[in-house]
């Protein structure tokens, strides 16, 4: 780990902005206040069990339940029956996975994902792979879509499901489910989709979509943590999904356990304010997002946007510094909470396997960062954050020999170094 650089910075901080500066909303997001208020009774005088039919302690905490219910499936298109409580997307990624892989086995057994799926995906199927199923990842070109074409072709008589998700966690990118959905649909293949990231952001319709089974987190949406939800289509086709936790047979057989009622009170509510506010805020965060985009390229070259800007989240940029060392960038600018292109794991910092499914190289997705708006954002903050970005890039560029020699007009790709 190399020292952080020292030097003071000349950034002055905006009126009203408050550091450190919160730009990370794809990992998670805060809780709306108005969720909040929604969840707060259920966690006291409103504290009884979805599941108990004798009292109205019980009756009331099930009609909040349907309520939720009703407010999830206004927003993706589907009808309240279709609604799954989870823990949260991982667990809906591992139910719909899982469950449709054990429920259509006589089927077939080959499933179709991509490469940069989030882990909850693609560990579940390379766990199914060990089970005796056959995945095929499929790549993304360098804007991060998958072809279309590949896919058609990887589909056979064996294949049971696909599963792409809508938005990319780490750039954003929005895949072309509706196509991807109509391609499922004429081949007779279930279709499920990772839509944390999509839900609530860009409008997505289970039926225009042709989605059949479709994952949601609360937290990605202003809503609490460790709750999310599973569409399941009961109609043309109606899928059937094989619980994978067993027990007193809730949520129509397919995930059982005492439902976190004001977790899903929360969802629920998430839900409403995301569908009446969706394309006013889809509105500002592009606009906040190209702000901040169009002051970083106007200050800084040997910039690049990862993944493709015209299939994007309005609240995604992810960029990569080229000629910077990534840990530097980020220790320099350690008053805005943002990702970097490096994933922390035990003991290495491996590069993001999403950027270099792209075709970046090490160091530049070392140097990359994700900057994840949200609803909470202000144009005061993109404005301090593009300026100390802008800051800390050139100062450390200025310590940087290989900048140096690019701006002499030497071709790195054609120095021989000495031997490695
Ligand atoms: C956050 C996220 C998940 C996991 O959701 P949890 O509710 O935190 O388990 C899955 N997929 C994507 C794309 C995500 O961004």
């Amino acid at each position: 780990m190399n020292s952080p650089s020292t030097f003071a910075s000349q950034v002055e901080v905006p009126k009203g902005v408050s550091l450190p500066i919160y730009m990370d909303n794809h990992a998670t997001s805060p809780l709306d206040p108005r969720v909040l208020e929604a969840m707060m009774p259920y966690f006291t005088t409103k504290f009884g069990n979805a599941a108990s039919r004798n009292h109205s302690f019980g009756w009331e905490a099930e009609a909040a339940v349907e309520t939720a219910r009703e407010q999830i499936a206004a927003l993706i298109g589907a009808t309240a029956k279709e609604i799954i409580f989870t823990s949260g997307a991982t667990e809906s990624n591992n139910l719909a996975i899982k469950g449709i892989a054990e429920m259509y086995r006589e089927r077939g057994n080959h499933i179709i994902t991509q490469v940069t799926e989030h882990k909850a995906v693609l560990d579940t199927c390379k766990r199914l792979e060990k089970h005796g199923y056959r995945v095929t990842y499929l790549p993304v070109k360098a804007d991060g879509l998958i072809d279309l074409e590949d896919l058609r072709r990887s589909m056979d008589d064996k294949t049971i499901l696909v599963t792409i998700m809508a938005a990319n966690n780490e750039i954003g990118v929005l895949q072309p489910i509706a196509e991807i959905g109509k391609l499922c649909h004429e081949r007779g293949v279930l279709f499920h989709t990772d839509a944390v990231q999509a839900v609530g952001k860009v409008p997505v319709d289970v039926i225009a979509d042709n989605i059949d089974v479709l994952s949601i987190s609360a937290h990605k949406i202003y809503g609490p943590k460790g709750v999310g939800a599973l569409y399941v289509r009961r109609r043309n086709p109606r899928v059937q999904i094989a619980a994978q936790i067993d027990g007193g047979g809730h949520e129509r057989g397919m995930r059982s356990g005492t439902l976190n009622v004001p977790g899903i009170v929360g969802l629920g509510k998430a839900c409403e304010i995301a569908r009446e506010e969706m394309a006013a805020e889809a509105k500002f965060l592009s606009g906040l997002r190209d702000r901040l985009k169009e002051k970083l390229e106007a200050n800084l070259d040997y910039i690049h946007v990862n993944g493709s800007m015209d299939h994007r989240l309005p609240g995604n940029l992810n960029m990569s510094f080229v000629y910077v060392e990534g840990e530097s960038l980020l220790m320099g600018i350690n008053d805005i909470a943002v990702s970097s292109g490096s994933a922390c794991t035990s003991a290495t910092l491996e590069p993001s396997y999403v950027l270099k499914a792209l075709g970046l190289g090490d160091d530049v997705a070392h140097s990359s960062i994700r900057f994840g708006l949200g609803r909470f954002n202000t144009q005061a903050e993109v404005d301090y954050v593009a300026d100390k970005v802008i800051e800390v890039v050139r100062h450390l560029r200025q310590l940087s020999p290989l900048y140096e020699m690019v701006q002499d007009g030497i071709d790195l790709t054609k120095i021989q170094w000495a031997a490695h």
